[in-house]
């Protein structure tokens, strides 16, 4: 069986995975806060895990692997997102989640066997606080519970390597009178009447954000997982936090044993935020045209725990060999199982910049089958993402050597009229022109219209 190797962020190095039970690889991983459209970067961590996902599905088998994400559908955001916009929360909830669904269905990302959504678990969190009060890990104070920190100092700060002061020093943390220690989180707060409360010991109130993953992930995978996922921007203080949480609650577990966090996106080079201007979401691109297979591609050229620059360019040519490959592989089945040399680079930290160096080789020695089920283990070449690169498959090698031809001939004769006309077609036709020493290269963009290359060329 091949052997996966995880970069645990609880040992600060690349281990062997060696899952509690393989009959039932257990994952979890943190999903959305439901009230807006998923911007590109929310959807980085989400390829990310389901390239996992097909991994361990490929290494265990499919019914051996169960996967958890869950939906955060009560938040202070969400609240305020109805206010301002007089609708329900239920709707905004319930829209937002199938956006999320449909965006990321659009990226090739398979559905996780559960989606459980924060409200469906109140009386599991509710439980879950009452014991940590028993424990003497948590107290209820005007209102709200509290997380007690210094309940838990050996352990609390482990997983960013931080120590509690460290913490405190660093942190901007909410100053509470009602709370002991600045550090202490809120396990639970009240509600006033106009916003969303359930019945608790404490009187009306909601989750804080942390308990819902601690009270989700044990009702589902249990004391003790294999691995927990997310943006490394959850490091600190919210996966800090549910390991506080789930490991003073059941301490005989050891609640997650890998963890996993991926790198955060970029856009052209700059961090992407609505004040530079370069904020966009996963609909703003598919609505541009760029297809979702395209946006898994750029995202899975680079490892996931290196940053990710997002780039026209790199959209460019994930487009054009993407179509190229989907060219070379049409009507072929792929072979029973991806090749070794690829799903080794996959199990080694999930190394898909290597994997998609192997797909060039295995396409350049002519090796459709393998090349086809190189991509299906890394969700590419799937029949169902395909829809953008059908309609005619054009050779454009005969293009590529007419045009050749005319530049060899206009170095003699010095006219480059015909060469400057063909040039002309070839960009009019949606094709992007390249000229080197030694040939002619012709990449389709996302206007190639065949029709047209025909008519003017
Ligand atoms: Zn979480």
């Amino acid at each position: 069986m091949t052997t996966i190797k995880l970069h645990n962020t609880k040992s600060r190095s690349k281990e062997a995975f060696a899952p509690i039970d393989p009959q039932n690889v257990r994952m979890y991983v943190c999903g959305p806060t439901v009230y807006d459209r998923a911007h590109l970067g929310n959807a980085r961590p989400v390829v990310v895990f389901d390239v996992l996902f097909r991994l361990l599905r490929h290494v265990y088998g499919a019914d051996h692997v169960t996967y958890a994400r869950n939906f955060t559908d009560v938040d202070d955001k969400i609240n305020a997102r109805a206010a301002e916009s007089g609708r329900e929360i239920g709707e905004i909830t319930a829209e937002t989640t199938q956006w999320f669904l449909d965006d990321m269905g659009a990226l090739g990302a398979l559905e996780p066997t559960h989606m459980p959504r924060a409200t469906q678990y109140i009386p599991q969190m509710v439980a879950m606080i009452a014991d940590l009060i028993a424990r003497g890990h948590a107290y209820a104070a005007e209102g709200h519970v509290l997380f007690a920190v210094d309940s838990w100092r050996e352990g609390y700060g482990q997983l960013s390597g931080r120590s509690v002061d460290d913490m405190i020093a660093g942190a901007r943390v909410e100053v509470a009178p009602y709370k002991k220690n600045p550090m202490d989180f809120v396990l639970w707060k009240p509600s006033s009447a106009d916003q969303p409360g359930w019945e608790s010991p404490w009187g009306r109130g909601r989750p804080g954000w942390h308990i819902e993953c601690s009270a989700m992930s044990h009702d589902l995978l249990g004391d003790s997982f294999d691995i927990h996922g997310g943006g490394n921007d959850l490091m600190f203080p919210h996966h800090e936090n549910e390991i506080a949480q789930s490991c003073c609650a059941n301490p005989k577990g050891e609640f997650a044993r890998y963890w996993l966090h991926n790198e955060m996106l970029q856009v052209e080079g700059k961090k992407m935020s609505k004040s530079l201007g370069n904020f966009f979401t996963v609909r703003d691109l598919l609505d541009k045209g760029v297809p979702g297979e395209v946006v898994r591609f750029v995202f899975l050229q680079t490892h996931y725990r290196k940053p990710m620059d997002w780039t026209e360019k790199k959209a460019a040519e994930a487009e054009a060999t993407l179509r190229k490959w989907r060219a070379l592989t049409a009507g072929i089945e792929p072979t029973a199982s991806a090749a070794a040399a690829v799903v080794d680079a996959l199990a080694d930290d999930l190394n898909t910049a290597g994997v998609i160096a192997e797909m060039h080789k295995l396409a350049a020695a002519g090796d459709a089958a393998g090349l086809l089920a190189a991509g299906q283990l890394l969700g590419l070449l799937s029949e169902d993402m395909g829809a953008w690169a059908k309609g005619p498959v054009v050779d454009l090698s005969a293009h590529e050597a007419q045009l050749f031809a005319a530049r060899q001939a206009a170095m003699e004769t010095k006219d480059f009229a015909e060469v400057d006309r063909l040039k002309a077609a070839y960009t009019e036709a949606g094709l992007e022109v390249r000229m080197s020493k030694t040939g002619v290269e012709l990449v389709p963009g996302t206007g190639f219209d065949a029709a047209k290359l025909e008519a003017l060329a």
